[in-house]
């Protein structure tokens, strides 16, 4: 597929999940694709190799909590892998303050490049491993993540980061019903409460996610 082509698929697919790209949007995320495409031949960041995957499962994917978060305020992505959904979040909203934390130096590398290359203000990328962070001093409004660790386990590491009114939004894979009362009774035990799931499909039968928005107490 050719770069208009691309480029018309994310701006129908992002559409789709309610979120719209201006044109110098579109722009940054091509730069994106082919930073993302070029690293790749060398350092192996993402097993999804087609640019039409990658712009539905990692572009579109990330951007879906978009539409369900307030567009300001500082947001943390742990294990942010090639800067999923951070990156594009950061694009899709640029007044958010984006600190990223990855533990393997070669995605925190690829991700210094990027922003460079991308030439985005307000966002950060940090080495870390994501036990190992401190108390922020000023607390992040939002901590997401994807594809990192399973609900209990990021739960449990995200919550003593949080202060009340904070949100954790965790992007899962498709869940079952009965899955979702087991989410609340992990969410309570550490003073978290299910503010709102959202169930959805990705366009173009790319699979089914569960974004899980949850406040600190
Ligand atoms: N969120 C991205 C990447 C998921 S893979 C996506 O959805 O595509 C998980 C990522 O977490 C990897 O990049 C890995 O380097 C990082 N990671 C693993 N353990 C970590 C830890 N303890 N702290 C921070 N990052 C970690």
């Amino acid at each position: 597929m050719d770069k208009d082509k691309l480029i018309d698929l994310l701006r129908q697919t992002s559409q789709e999940v309610g979120v719209s790209l201006t044109t110098s949007k579109l722009e940054l995320f091509w730069l994106y694709l082919q930073e993302l495409l070029e690293w790749n031949k060398t350092f192996n960041l993402t097993g999804i190799k087609d640019p039409a995957d990658i712009i539905i499962k990692h572009f579109v994917d990330s951007l879906t909590p978009l539409p369900y978060l307030d567009r300001s305020g500082r947001l943390l992505d742990i294990g942010s892998g090639a800067g999923f959904p951070g990156i594009p979040l950061k694009i899709g909203a640029p007044q958010l303050q984006v600190h990223i934390v990855d533990a393997r130096r070669k995605k925190t590398s690829f991700l210094k490049h990027l922003i460079r290359t991308l030439e985005l203000k307000g966002v950060t990328a940090l080495h870390s491993r994501a036990e190992e962070m401190e108390q922020p001093e000023q607390p992040f409004q939002i901590i997401i993540s994807r594809a990192f660790r399973r609900l209990e386990p990021l739960i449990k590491l995200v919550s003593p980061l949080m202060k009340p009114g904070n949100m954790l939004v965790a992007m899962l894979g498709p869940t079952a019903n009965k899955e979702q009362s087991r989410f609340q009774a992990l969410a309570s035990v550490e003073n978290l409460e299910i503010k709102q799931t959202v169930v959805l499909d990705l366009p173009q039968d790319r699979g089914g996610r569960t974004l899980l928005f949850l406040q600190k107490r």
